[in-house]
């Protein structure tokens, strides 16, 4: 069942890995058929080199495993919630790329430092707050979604505008139209996250660019007035 989808979920897989977004076999890539309602994600714990269509598992919104011999990635539960909330998202990426992460780490916002960033992402990436002793040793993956959610809410952030987030003390997820959105998205979050380490390293006063140059490359790009690029292209 679902074999196109398993098809891009496989794609996006392997995408991470040949951008380098992942060591071992950290990350994971999901991907959505909202008509019926399922999910396809990679299975835990399996190499990237050695990753096949067997390896991706149809689950339901509830995480029953409809198809699929292996376990799907532990961090499933998060998919999910964030999935059900946003009804518009269509792929979920989850990595712990490095610059991305040592801003989760440091428990810190990426600030808008320049027009690479305003150009994906509207604002700062937010991060989380910190998981409590009771959501860590409860239902660990389904909390990490819960305040995903919370803290997109909280902010009246709209996750198409804002593609991504940082996990505190733990990494990034990004979202977006389909698996491969989502996938570009991860690769772009780690390429702003490392320009922005390098901004605030050579001058840690720089403040953000102003509202009106990041409203500028924002708009162009997306939204009803863009003219950015040729019609229908996914790259940028
Ligand atoms: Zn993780």
């Amino acid at each position: 069942m679902l074999e196109e989808l398993k098809k891009e979920v496989l794609e996006a897989n392997l995408e991470l890995n040949n951008r380098k977004l992942v060591t071992y076999t950290w990350g994971n890539v999901s991907g959505i058929d909202r008509e019926l309602g399922l999910v396809v994600i990679k299975a835990s714990g399996i190499r990237y080199e050695d990753m096949t269509l067997e390896h991706m598992v149809v689950v339901d919104l509830d995480g029953n495993i409809l198809e699929g011999k292996y376990n799907p990635s532990s961090d499933t539960p998060t998919h999910l919630e964030i999935y059900k909330k946003y009804l518009n998202l269509g792929g979920i990426v989850h990595t712990h790329s490095t610059y991305a992460t040592g801003w989760a780490q440091a428990c810190r916002d990426i600030p808008v430092f320049g027009t690479t960033h305003a150009d994906y992402f509207y604002g700062s990436v937010p991060c989380t707050r910190v998981l409590s002793e009771d959501e860590i040793e409860g239902n660990y993956e389904k909390e990490t979604g819960k305040v995903i959610i919370e803290t997109l809410i909280t902010r009246e952030i709209n996750p198409l505008e804002v593609p991504g987030i940082t996990v505190a003390s733990h990494g990034p997820f990004t979202w977006g139209e389909s698996p491969k959105k989502a996938v570009h998205n991860a690769v772009v979050l780690e390429e702003i996250a490392k320009m922005a380490y390098l901004t605030n390293s050579i001058n840690p006063n720089i403040r953000q660019v102003s509202k009106a140059l990041e409203n500028k490359h924002y708009s162009r790009k997306h939204g009803k007035d863009s003219y950015y690029g040729q019609k229908n292209e996914v790259e940028s």
